[in-house]
């Protein structure tokens, strides 16, 4: 049955189109300005020149069905006919997007962060009742398409435990449901599908289950075992890969190993080899080519692993460490980097070519031995080192240093603080404030362009800016809010526009990610020793405060965020480059301070993003992660007011780290997911400003709404340490929305201040 696996492959490819094709031909389609025969025909147009363009570069192993239109979680539970009855219309297309974007009073299904990444994926429903059933029509159809350009492929499916383990119980579930108890179901439906894709004549399909690589529990396991078990055992069915990323399998690939399936692939790049001989009699597809950064993979300490993991298995074939989905295309579009730093970058097709090279040197390296086994806990030389260091790089400094004028001796206890700054500041109780972005109107945007395009000069963009702040503040004190802000209005981007203005970064043109949906991000590039040449957001800061007499909050983004939303050196360790930046951020502190400043918030809202999946990590991560926040905060006076601001609420899990980030105010988003936050804070000591405006929607919450919401908080918050604030920034609203939404906030937190009174 089984044909042998190609010798080269990658997981999965960018699906966005090189100049975002798929974005402009879905955004067009949802305004109606397209038909739905156009948008078929770009993405039919991206995957072909995909396919070609893989097998052009020599790959072996092309991928099909990872296209999607929206999301690959999403595309699953169409697959599995797992579509909640509320998204149904009669046309597949419209109930796919219903359920993405929402429809006519129903909203969306969740989205949420796919594993470490920054790519976002729908969350399916599953119940007790969901009557699972097999459309088969996408994978199919991507098969076909590609034989019609004369090339196999091999479909690639998330796999039946990442499904349900990702997916959520449908609302009203009985107490004690979860998704993973529907998992014979599920199964059937898989088993169905290959026996589809068998008659089809496919050879291979590949089943992600990165859900492997986080710690599982034995039913969890028992789950893999299970699910294997039944379909490695069907008796007409394509070869099995199923694909690990992100990670280390652990105590899963004992339990891959004991089961039918053809191929496992692994994650050598984050992951190590460790128990890679359990593997042998089937083929390791070695990811040594990371799909999660954008360096050019070592090629010699990349030829060891896969020496080491072909003796130890037997049969190897070369791949990326997880779908390049996470890497722009192609760096040589990126003209306008230093020719020395674009010499290290490997972008998607940069990739594809290494993998290919790497498994002709493969081949082409005389086999020692028959696969031999190690005895347990004996370890391959190779296998193991600690992540490369470049040469010439400089190594990891002793930080952290004094940066500046001060110390790095904490700050004063919160009481003396809380003391020193109502003394200071002079705030009423139940401070109005916002989390720092206004309207970013089509003006700024225009403008923006127009300064890249060499069209406006530097002063005129500067002018424009100028105004923007002076009506942005004349708003708020007009609408009477407590702590103002500038508006953010110079910056494009949050981490973009600091990295800009920092040095050991760089910035591409074309280097887009997908994000979610059609939405694609440009993370900075941070190859060098991060530093600050001056300062980035003091003039506008000052120039904001020069407007008013109520403060000002200057606007900062933290350490961590700014590296976690940037593609960044490996050299060293991460928190060495964490507090690199955070050093970078502690000057801005500090001059902002010392221009006048007295309230300045540093948002950390990638905090939790950069948790790792592992628990065993986790209390390591979050040490480090709070150091360097507070080593970018603790310069402040006691009379300085820290904020800092957090995108998400389900953050139990990190409360403690929250608390420890020692911030004297914290705003977080909690639209979502508000009594969960309340019921939670119980602890908490500092200041708190549960949003109290969805900013997701266009909704404008009235002044009665929001006075309850705060009516609801002050059961879990006394009212002095009690804040009134939006979920996040308001730039992706109307001025209008803005206006009427904040009018509500204020009025509700003047009544409360009088019944307080
Ligand atoms: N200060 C930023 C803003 O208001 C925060 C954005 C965020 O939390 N993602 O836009
Ligand atoms: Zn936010």
């Amino acid at each position: 049955m089984t044909s042998s696996f190609p010798a080269s492959t990658v997981l999965g490819y960018p699906r966005i189109g090189p100049d975002r094709e798929l974005k402009r031909a879905l955004e067009s389609y949802w305004e109606q300005r397209t038909s739905r025969g156009d948008l078929e025909s770009t993405a039919r147009r991206l995957r072909e020149d995909s396919w070609r363009r893989l097998a052009a570069l020599g790959l072996e192993g092309l991928p099909s069905n990872t296209f999607s239109y929206y999301d690959q979680v999403l595309d699953t539970a169409v697959l599995l006919g797992a579509v909640p009855e509320r998204y149904r219309q009669d046309d597949d297309l419209a109930t796919y997007f219903a359920m993405a974007r929402g429809a006519e009073g129903i909203p969306p299904l969740r989205m949420t962060k796919w594993f470490d990444t920054n790519y976002h994926y729908i969350v399916p429903e599953i119940g007790p009742e969901t009557v699972f059933s097999l459309d088969a029509a996408k994978p199919l159809a991507e098969v076909r398409e590609a034989r019609a350009l004369g090339l196999e492929t091999r479909p690639v499916v998330v796999g039946p435990v990442t499904f349900l383990l990702l997916a959520q119980a449908t609302p009203g579930s009985p107490g004690g449901f979860a998704p993973l108890d529907r998992l014979d179901d599920v199964v059937e439906v898989y088993a169905r599908l290959l026996a589809e894709l068998a008659a089809e004549g496919v050879g291979w399909v590949q089943l992600d289950e990165p859900a492997l690589v986080a710690d599982r529990t034995p039913a969890e396991l028992a789950a893999v075992e299970a699910a294997y078990g039944r379909l490695g055992r069907l008796e007409n069915r394509p070869a099995l890969l199923v694909a690990s990323y992100f990670g280390d399998l652990g105590d899963a690939l004992p339990v891959l190993a004991a089961t039918p399936v053809e191929a496992v692939a692994l994650d050598l790049v984050r992951g190590t080899a460790h128990g890679v001989d359990a593997l042998a009699g089937k083929t390791v597809v070695a990811g040594v080519v990371s799909g999660r950064d954008v360096w050019r993979t070592d090629r010699d300490r990349a030829l060891a692993t896969l020496l080491a993991v072909r003796e130890r298995a037997g049969r190897v074939a070369v791949g990326t460490s997880c779908s390049l989905l996470h890497v722009p295309y192609d760096v040589e579009r990126e003209t306008g980097l230093d020719p020395a730093l674009r010499e290290r970058l490997a972008f998607a097709e940069q990739k594809v070519a290494e993998v290919v090279e790497l498994a002709d040197l493969l081949a082409a390296a005389p086999r020692r031995h028959a696969p031999r086994r190690h005895a347990p806990g004996r370890h391959a030389p190779g296998l193991y080192a600690p992540r490369r260091h470049v040469p010439g790089q400089p190594a990891a400094q002793g930080r952290p240093h004094a940066s500046g004028r001060r110390t790095a001796q904490g700050r004063a206890p919160y009481p003396v603080r809380a003391a020193a700054q109502a003394e200071h500041l002079k705030l009423p109780i139940l401070p109005v404030t916002t989390i720092g972005s206004f309207p970013q109107t089509g003006e700024l945007r225009r403008a923006r362009a127009a300064l890249a395009a060499g069209e406006i000069g530097e002063a005129a963009y500067e002018g424009m800016l100028r105004t923007e702040i002076e009506r942005v503040i004349a708003l708020q004190e007009r609408l009477g809010l407590d702590v103002l802000v500038h508006g953010e209005a110079e910056r494009n981007d949050m981490v973009q526009y600091f990295a800009e203005h920092l040095d050991g970064f760089a910035v591409t043109r074309h280097g887009w990610v997908q994000s979610y949906g059609s939405r694609c991000t440009r993370p900075p590039i941070l190859h060098g020793d991060v530093r600050r040449p001056e300062p980035i957001t003091v003039r506008w800061a000052r120039y904001a405060q020069s407007l008013t007499s109520k403060p000002v909050k200057g606007m900062l983004t933290g350490p961590v965020t700014i590296v976690a939303w940037s593609f960044v050196r490996d050299d060293l360790p991460l928190r060495e480059v964490v507090l690199q930046v955070a050093d970078a951020v502690r000057e801005e502190v500090g001059d902002l301070e010392e221009a006048g400043i007295r309230v300045i918030q540093v948002d950390e809202p990638a905090l939790r993003e950069l948790v790792p999946l592992r628990r065993a990590e986790q209390d390591a991560y979050l040490e480090w992660a709070v150091a360097a926040y507070r080593w970018a905060t603790s310069g402040a006076d006691e009379c300085t007011q820290i904020h800092t601001h957090l995108c998400y609420s389900d953050a139990d899990q990190i409360l403690a780290a929250i608390d420890a980030l020692d911030a004297d105010v914290t705003s977080i988003e909690s639209a979502r997911s508000r009594g969960r936050l309340l019921g939670a804070v119980g602890d908490f000591s500092r200041g708190l400003g549960p949003g109290v405006y969805d900013i997701h929607s266009p909704r404008v919450p009235g002044a009665d709404e929001v006075e309850g919401l705060l009516t609801e908080a002050l059961r879990a918050v006394p009212a002095e340490r009690l804040w009134v604030n939006p979920d996040c920034g308001l730039k992706t609203r109307s001025y209008e929305q803005v206006e009427a939404a904040l009018a509500g906030v204020v009025e509700s937190a003047a009544r409360l201040r009088a019944r307080h009174a």
